[in-house]
């Protein structure tokens, strides 16, 4: 019997072995399912976790800039930004047909180019350097895996990368972001916890995320995409246990959408990317999501007043 790490329930699970392939170790892992809340996680999470985010993981290696952030590609990106921030700007609105994906996660409204930003499990920062090099005035990380803090100079701005977790964090933000991030925590509540105090009543959480989709645990089980960075993805969520969790930390998630992967869709529906991208997509997407099926979310939170 355990006692889910999520939702406090009581439940039985079959154990569901899954394998690190990232760097090839084989190392198996326990899982259970609890079937309250409908979320897998990790039985117990290894006392040396740390060694699993050596500095070959992806986010935590150094970062040459200087492509990314070359004058063109910083003045293009600052019209996709302001795009994205307040729907008006006209080349932004042409780049953003093209780069879908790119910031994505800004949904009209929510922040400007002097929110104060934190990004949690930032790594060595590539996405906070992108913003602060395109205008951003105001961010900074925090990742407790790397090996120290770093600063770095865009222009008059020093952006400040901490070594640190989410608790330790005393200062309140605008904007708090974790891409890819949240599956990694040991806590969920500690982590909405955290989240919360962090906040004011007009500040915005936002967290990118795999999550539980019903049709790929039924399908693939262990296997499903979700399971595919064990034993990092500790846990995988479903949508009803992030939104039941974050509502006992006074935070109410206000949207969630599926983030556009044809992958998912591909493994939902049956059909190919090109069929799936001529289809009627916003309702498609409420349908991912009422079936319970996103497979892979941004959710958006903030404080109940
Ligand atoms: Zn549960």
């Amino acid at each position: 019997m355990y006692k889910c790490r999520v939702c406090g329930k009581p439940f039985e699970s079959e154990l569901y072995k899954a394998h690190e392939v990232r760097f090839g170790w084989d190392d198996e892992f326990d899982y259970v399912h609890c079937p309250h809340c409908n979320s897998v996680y990790i039985k117990e999470i290894p006392d040396d976790l740390g060694r699993y985010y050596s500095s070959e993981y992806y986010s935590l290696q150094d970062r040459n800039e200087s492509f990314e952030n070359s004058f063109f590609r910083r003045t293009a990106r600052k019209y996709l930004l302001k795009y994205r921030i307040n729907g008006k700007n006209p080349i932004g609105k042409i780049i953003a047909l093209k780069e879908k994906e790119a910031f994505q996660w800004i949904e009209q409204g929510m922040l400007d180019f002097h929110s104060s930003i934190l990004d949690v499990g930032c790594g060595t920062g590539r996405t906070i350097l992108k913003l602060a090099n395109s205008g951003f005035t105001s961010v900074q990380g925090i990742d407790p895996f790397l090996d120290h803090d770093i600063v770095y100079h865009v222009g008059k701005q020093e952006v400040r990368i901490w070594k640190k977790d989410i608790q330790e964090v005393e200062e309140k933000y605008d904007v708090i972001t974790l891409t890819n991030v949240m599956e990694h925590m040991t806590d969920p509540h500690i982590a909405f916890k955290s989240f919360a105090k962090c906040m004011h009543n007009n500040s915005i959480l936002m967290m990118y995320l795999p999550v539980m989709s019903d049709f790929s645990w039924s399908h693939y089980g262990i296997k499903a995409h979700q399971f595919s960075d064990v034993p990092r993805h500790l846990f995988i969520y479903s949508v009803d246990a992030l939104r039941t969790v974050a509502a006992q930390y006074n935070l109410s998630m206000f949207k969630c959408k599926p983030s556009f992967y044809y992958k998912i869709l591909y493994d939902v529906y049956g059909n190919m990317a090109s069929d799936i991208q001529k289809m009627d997509q916003p309702k498609l997407i409420q349908e991912l999501v009422d079936k319970n099926d996103a497979g892979h979310i941004f959710a958006y939170f903030k404080l109940i007043e």
